[in-house]
């Protein structure tokens, strides 16, 4: 179940948190994945893929920067010849209630959070429809289905991912590329890390299967999705929330 060998995955965001966890699980189902993040900070897991005997490499992008996102792409189906699988997870928060909220967070949140899926998927969609297959899996949040008060900037950027996959999941679907959202509830990563711990005590209350997430919960079902068994699965939201959001 869940064979992976043979498919090339680009993985954004895959230097630390739930991106390292998508990485290392598509790796150790057989995929050959390349780790995105900024600068060489993918390398950390990359080197943890190959010690575990998977195939992995690190490329450096910034996903804001559209010539960047080429440039991964335009690389990797140099180096492989193809690309099966999209996985765009890079993120960033900058909360802040909307009256104190500068336009500058909301900028760079909808520039890193949703207009990199835009540039992304546009870049690998060519070879995908050419090759009559490929997944386009992308990570939305619960905060994107329910709202969150000081996170109107991140909400809107999560919710735009879910009516951006399905419109283009309606697109592409007769050439068997399949688009999918992933909505994670609270998940322990740097990210939340930096939440109170107050809220994230309120948070916790709040989740039915009383536990934060951890990132391979999240990975298995990007896993799933990208896999042949997910073939006629498509403009779905996988929510990976311990029910916090039903
Ligand atoms: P982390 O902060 O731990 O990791 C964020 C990742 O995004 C890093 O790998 C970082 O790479 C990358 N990234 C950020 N900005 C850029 C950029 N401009 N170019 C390239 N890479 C970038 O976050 P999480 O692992 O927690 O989150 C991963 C995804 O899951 C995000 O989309 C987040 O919104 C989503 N999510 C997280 C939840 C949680 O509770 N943690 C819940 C729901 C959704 P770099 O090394 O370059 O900084």
């Amino acid at each position: 179940m869940f064979e992976l060998t043979g498919k090339v995955a680009i993985v954004t965001g895959a230097s630390r948190g739930i991106g390292r966890g998508i990485a290392t699980l598509l790796a150790a189902q057989g995929a050959h994945v390349v780790a995105a993040a900024r600068a060489e900070n993918a390398a950390e897991t990359v080197a943890r893929i190959q010690e575990a005997g998977g195939h992995a490499e690190a490329v450096s992008v910034d996903v804001t920067d559209a010539a960047s996102i080429e440039a991964l792409v335009g690389g990797t189906l140099e180096r492989h010849g193809r690309i099966d699988i999209l996985v765009n997870n890079a993120g960033i928060a900058r909360d802040q209630l909307m009256l104190r909220m500068k336009r500058d967070d909301w900028d760079q949140v909808i520039a890193t959070n949703l207009t990199s899926a835009f540039s992304c998927a546009q870049a690998v969609l060519k070879s995908m429809v050419r090759q009559r297959a490929g997944r386009i899996i992308s990570i939305s949040s619960v905060v994107g289905q329910s709202g969150n008060a000081g996170q109107a900037n991140y909400a809107a950027s999560k919710a735009g991912l879910i009516g951006f996959s399905k419109a283009l999941a309606r697109e592409v679907a007769s050439r068997n590329v399949t688009v999918n959202v992933v909505a994670p509830g609270l998940v322990e990563t740097d990210m939340t890390r930096a939440i109170a711990d107050k809220a994230q005590g309120e948070w916790s209350a709040r989740i039915p299967l009383g536990r934060p997430g951890t990132p391979a919960d999240v990975a298995a079902a990007v896993c799933f999705l990208a896999s042949d068994e997910a073939a006629y699965i498509t403009g779905q939201v996988l929510a990976v929330n311990g029910g916090m959001y039903m």
